[in-house]
Formats: structure tokens, sequence, C-alpha cells
């Protein structure tokens, strides 16, 4: 028996399985929601016996590397070394194909990268103002270095010195690692948060300007972040901020605070709402989604951005309720919970960490959240509620859960004065014109 055979045969593929996917027994496999599609009634199977899985709705199936490969979009190597070592076998033939050499190549430079960013950040001169910004910001020395916070100087050539004049990387390498444009470094004189995957590997970099730096500047540079572009390692839209160190108090707690920045993820953290991601924006991708499905049933979204007012983040509300995410917001315009008028989570959660607390744990559902939000823009005046109808028909409609949707008609009936069966009368009139193309505000969702 070769190695790949042997380890799998070592590796209990319901245990493997159950760290994503909570399975219940059923006659002899075990059954739960699939996490590679979005469904609500079971069809993803593992058999104990043949150790292997099977989605009846995606058809998607396989052994313990085919599940590792797809869940954590690990290569076959590194399902392999992976398992290897949860079964304490030792590889002695895998070679790696040249594909897994580069990216391991790639998440080694960035580790290096990473290093000494944080050394020039934590203990150089020349990124002592960098510092005193996050001190002033509020952050901890515990955090910078939780979060492995650094500093690229304000140099072309810093980095190149150092990975091909020191540690013999060539220039293609940091070009495809992201760290290079041409032949000067992609990042100087900023402030650097690594970006890493679901298992701690750096796969790229935010870099934020400094406070100091001019408009024409900052322009000139890129703007405020500039950010690593899309590598063999680094896909934008797969990654959650900070999933790596926060995974395990999502998943204890069941929910998630979702943040757009870095900045707000880590001073969330320090306040102690530690179950926390940035996701980079202001819109949930389908990807996000998933990751955060597999790990908790309700998201709670601190965005800087008003949800309300941009078709983006509600599109990924959409995608996060059509697959059975509760989606709550938090209310930071009232003036109970937010007296200060913080704008920006990070702000609040480092000033005032116990209202931020409060304000999270009272967070009300999205649907409620549009339903005060339209009310305060249009009034309910009689142009006001049709206003309001026009723009939360279409909204209640896309609502998956039959439950929650008759719940929002009842509610919407009410705050309007009108009765439930009008509201039902209008939402048909409504999806009808969508689907003669007519336009309306929330045709993006
Ligand atoms: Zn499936």
């Amino acid at each position: 028996m070769d190695q790949v055979e042997e380890i799998k045969s070592k590796v209990d593929m319901v245990e493997l399985v159950q760290e994503y996917v909570p399975l219940k027994r059923a006659g002899r496999n075990f059954k739960g929601l699939c996490p590679f599609h979005g469904e609500k009634t079971p069809s993803f199977m593992v058999n104990p016996e043949l150790q292997i899985f099977k989605c009846f709705g995606c058809n998607l199936g396989g052994d313990a590397y085919t599940f590792l490969q797809k869940i954590e979009g690990m290569e076959f190597g590194e399902a392999l070394q992976h398992l290897a070592d949860r079964v304490g076998v030792k590889l002695v033939s895998y070679r790696p194909t040249q594909g897994e050499q580069m990216k391991e190549k790639l998440v080694g430079i960035n580790a290096l990268t990473g290093q000494v960013y944080h050394w020039l950040l934590t203990e150089q001169k020349t990124g002592k103002e960098a510092l005193e910004y996050l001190k002033q910001r509020g952050l901890s020395d515990e955090v910078i270095k939780k979060f492995n916070i650094g500093f690229a100087p304000d140099n072309w050539d810093f980095l190149f010195k150092f990975l091909v004049g020191k540690k013999k990387y060539t220039l293609d390498d940091l070009t495809r690692a992201g760290l290079a444009v041409k032949n000067y470094d992609r990042f100087r004189n900023r402030i650097m948060f690594p970006l890493t995957n679901g298992r701690g590997q750096i796969v790229g970099y935010a870099g934020r300007v400094l406070p100091a730096a001019s408009a024409e500047a900052t322009a000139s540079q890129g703007g405020k972040y500039v950010n690593t572009p899309e590598t063999e390692i680094y896909h934008k839209s797969e990654l959650l901020y900070g999933l790596d160190i926060t995974r395990a108090e999502i998943k204890n707690a069941g929910w998630a605070v979702v943040v757009e920045g870095e900045i707000d993820a880590i001073a969330s953290w320090q306040a102690g709402v530690r179950n926390v991601v940035a996701i980079k924006g202001s819109a949930l991708t389908e990807k996000q989604v998933e990751l955060l499905r597999r790990i908790c049933d309700t998201i709670v979204l601190a965005l800087d951005t008003d949800i309300a007012g941009d078709a983006a983040a509600r599109r990924g509300i959409s995608i996060a309720d059509s697959v059975g995410l509760m989606v709550k917001v938090i209310n930071s315009k009232s003036e109970i919970l937010n007296p200060k008028h913080f704008k920006d989570p990070g702000d609040w959660a480092v000033e005032d960490p116990d209202g931020w607390k409060k304000a999270v744990r009272e967070a009300i559902p999205v649907y409620d959240f549009y339903l005060q939000s339209a009310v305060e823009r249009y009034g309910l005046e009689v142009a006001g509620k049709k206003k309001i109808g026009q723009e939360l028909l279409p909204v209640w409609a896309n609502i998956s859960d039959e439950i929650v949707k008759a719940h929002y008609i009842k509610l919407l009936a009410k705050t309007l004065g009108v009765e439930e069966e009008d509201v039902r009368a209008q939402m048909g009139k409504v999806l009808r014109a969508k689907g003669q193309g007519l336009s309306e505000p929330w045709k993006n969702m």
C-alpha cells in the first residue's frame, strides 16, 4: 500500500468532515448541510466505511483529499501533508508538482516579508511614526503582535535588496508574490496588514498610507490603501480578514461581526468582541458567505457604508439570506446606543469598548433596519408610503424564508397603516413589473 492509500485508510472521515460541517447519523451514513452549495435540507452524506463523501444536491463527492482540496482550497500535496501530520505518518516519497512548489515559495516569500515588516514597525526607528499612529488609534502592543502588523519603509528597493540580494529569490518570484511592480517594491511608506488564508499563511497585504502623507502623494502612490493584486495564492473575494485568528470564537458564539477594514476588526477584537472578520469593502461575496455559513448562523454587519443606499452591500446581504444566514445590522444611528455618534467601528470599539459590545449585542434584523431607514427618508405621508413600498417590496419578495417574509409583510402593512392583502397585491404587481423589465430602484438585487 502506498502512503497516499495508507494515510487515507487511517483518517476518520466523519471526524474530519465534522470539523467543518455538523453531521447527524442517518443509517449507515452521516448527513449534514452541504458546505459547497447553499441548501436548507441536508443532502450531503458521509460514508464512514468507504471513507467518502457525496452531495446529492450539487453532485460533489470524493475522499478525504478531495474534501480538503475543495474546502480549504489546498493543492493535493498540501492535503496529503496535512492528513499525514494528522494521522502521524511521515511522508517519504511524495514529490510536489511545480505548481505546488511555486505556491509554497510564494507563501515563504510573504512570510519572510511579514517578519521583516513587523520587525521594522516594532523595533526600528524607520517604523516609529507608523507605530505612533497605531498607538494613537488606540491599538495595543498585544494586538499589533497578534495581527502581525508591519511597516514598509519609504524605499523603492528595500524588499528587493532583502529578498533578492540576501535571500536569493528572483525578481520574478517577487512579482508573482505581488510584492514588486516592474522592478521596484509595490509597498512603500505604508502600514502593512498581512492577509492570511484559513490556515494562517500570509498570502497578501493591505498597505495603508501614513496619515501625514500629503493628498497628492497618496493619490500618486495608489490611494489610501494598496493591496496585493490577485496572485496564485491570493484571491481577494475568497478572503475574510482575521478569520484564522477569530474562527474558534465565531464557532463558539455561533455568530460573527462583519466589518469593512482591518483596523475595525483588530479594534473590535481588542475590545473583547473577538468573533469578528473584515470583508475589505461593503459587499459580501458568495465565497465569503460560504465561509461564514460553515461556522455560524448569524452575521452582524457593522459597515461604514450606509447599506440601505448601497446596491453592492444589499446584493451581499441577499446572498447571505439566500443560504439561510440571519443578517443583523448595528444600529449606529441610535442615540441610545451611539450617543457619541461614532462613524467608524474602529474608533467606536477603541474609545467606548462597552458601548461597542452593547451595540453589537443589540443589533437589529436587517429588514427592520431597511424599514426604519425608508421611513426616516420618505416619511409617512401618502407619497412617502408609496416610495417606501416601491423600495421595500422587491426586497421583501426576495426574502428566502416564508415565515420571515410573512412577518415583514405584516410589519410593513402595520407601519404603513394598510391591510396586509394590499401589501401582497402590490408585491405581486412589483414582481410582474420586474419580470417585464420595467425599471425599479432595487433591480440590482
Ligand atoms: Zn452540495
